[in-house]
């Protein structure tokens, strides 16, 4: 269903499963917002800085090369001023303490179901449309 929040936003998709990448842009793309994918840490990078205009970026743990933690630090580095949250299969508390720790906005725990990726990205969307 479209999103009044989502719609138009730019969201930067980061997975290197590509079924789960796949997922993920099929959830979202009903909401209206404007989607964008990244199969790597790297290519994540470069996605960002070619788009300043990211809303939100869905950024996995693990992957290969550049992970997850290290592509977040780079971009937030870069003065992007997209939100970024974390998709990890870790649930384990030392690991969800790295995540806050880290340089992610917040984090989202794998399996997604497509009603809480929905709410969770567009309520953190929608703060940080308050704060500009
Ligand atoms: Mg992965």
């Amino acid at each position: 269903m479209e999103n009044t929040i989502l719609k138009g936003k730019k969201i930067l998709i980061v997975e290197d499963d590509l079924p789960s990448r796949l997922y993920l842009n099929k959830i979202l793309e009903k909401t209206g917002a404007i989607l964008i994918n990244a199969g790597d840490g790297g290519e994540a990078v470069i996605m960002a800085e070619k788009n300043p205009d990211i809303a939100l970026i869905l950024l996995d743990i693990q992957l290969p090369g550049l992970n997850g933690y290290a592509a977040a630090t780079k971009i937030k580095k870069s003065g992007h001023k997209g939100k970024i949250v974390a998709q990890t299969a870790y649930s384990l508390a030392d690991d969800l303490e790295k995540i806050r720790s880290s340089d992610f906005d917040d984090y989202i725990i794998k399996p997604i179901y497509p009603d809480q990726l929905i709410e969770k990205i567009s309520t953190i969307i929608a703060k940080a449309n308050l704060v500009i």
